[in-house]
């Protein structure tokens, strides 16, 4: 964190994060500082080979400039929303996840960027899972390159009566390299540990609706309401602000990007022999494949069905592999 001072024209210069986006605003924040003040983009800022059509997303860390007056307070008094900071730059991102817009006009949009983990909310039932669908979201995050931790929520609603598939997820996913969290909003338990995982970073959290995500992220932090939104609109106050995804600041000191859904950003376009990759533990096993590339489906010598029929990789996991293969090209 850089502040440079040139006193004659009192431009102000720095880094910062990008954590709310609405519309034609932006809301930065000097992470791990939370000094919220308002930026615009200055002219054009386009990104190399892009097609989304956000060219600044949250999570992403911006160089930008502000004219102030005054020498001294902090950058949120010092810069209104009649006096914007301005966005000159977009640093190179780390990672990324865009949802795809319904039409074909192979446009995107950015949901987040520079996420260090992403915490999949889940439930085995209320509602009941789908595991060919949570592949899919995990594959997604395996392009996308983000780590992900697997919270199953409402735990004391199916404990007992869902012990063996709750034993046998846990066996499945944590097999495949996934770390599986049990927690419930309601009750407390595991808040703690969720809480202590997401310290320190920006982490993605995500699930379909009904899981109790909203629940769990007020659980964690019980200052924040995800549904009304916490982060203070004093700056953007009379504008549009029209939200579409925003970071929150967790008092225990840690950042998440809460998303409306998943299925958005469950879809990635991949050929047949790439979607392998991205199943790790298939990845792993397909180095004793008798042919590369292999679809490990009908080659023979092939180590990642061997692996099955051994009960190395699960089944579940293998037949979502197989489905994802199946429909590869529907997306397109
Ligand atoms: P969201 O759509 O994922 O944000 O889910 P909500 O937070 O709105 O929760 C959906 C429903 O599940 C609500 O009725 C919550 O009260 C309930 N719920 C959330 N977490 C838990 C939990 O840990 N245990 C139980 N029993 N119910 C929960
Ligand atoms: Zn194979």
């Amino acid at each position: 964190m850089y502040l440079c001072r040139n006193i004659r024209d009192m431009t102000i210069k720095g880094e910062a994060t990008v954590v709310k986006h609405t519309g034609s605003h932006y809301l930065l924040s000097r992470l791990p500082q939370w000094d919220l003040f308002p930026a615009v983009l200055r002219g054009k800022i386009r990104l190399k080979g892009s097609s989304a059509t956000n060219p600044v997303a949250v999570g992403d860390i911006v160089d930008f400039e502000a004219e102030v007056t005054e020498s001294d307070g902090g950058m949120s008094s010092l810069v209104s929303l009649e006096n914007p900071a301005v966005i000159t730059a977009v640093h190179p991102r780390r990672n990324y996840i865009i949802r795809k817009s319904t039409n074909l006009s192979r446009q995107s949009h950015i949901i987040a960027a520079n996420l260090d983990r992403a915490f999949i909310i889940a439930t085995i039932d209320y509602p009941e899972i789908k595991l060919p669908f949570l592949d899919r979201i995990l594959v997604t995050c395996e392009v996308y390159n983000i780590p992900v931790t697997i919270v199953l929520n409402k735990v004391d609603l199916y404990r007992e009566s869902h012990r063996e598939m709750l034993e046998a997820f846990h066996e499945i996913y944590e097999g495949a390299g996934y770390p599986v969290m049990e927690v419930s909003a309601l009750t407390g338990e595991g808040v703690d540990a969720l809480r202590d995982a997401c310290k320190g970073h920006v982490s993605l959290f995500s699930g379909v609706s009904g899981v109790g995500k909203s629940s769990l992220i007020k659980a964690l932090d019980p200052t924040l309401d995800p549904r009304v939104g916490e982060i203070s609109d004093v700056h953007l106050q009379g504008k549009h602000t029209t939200t579409f995804y925003e970071m929150y600041a967790l008092s225990s000191l840690g950042f998440i990007v809460d998303t409306p859904g998943l299925r958005g950003f469950g879809l990635v376009d991949l050929k047949k022999e790439e979607i392998a990759l991205y199943f790790p533990e298939m990845l792993k096993a397909s180095e004793g494949c008798r042919f590369a590339p292999c679809t490990h489906t009908h080659e023979p010598g092939c180590a990642v069905k061997e692996a099955v029929e051994a009960g190395e990789i699960s089944y579940e996991r293998y037949s979502s592999y197989l489905g994802m293969l199946d429909e590869e090209g529907k997306y397109r």
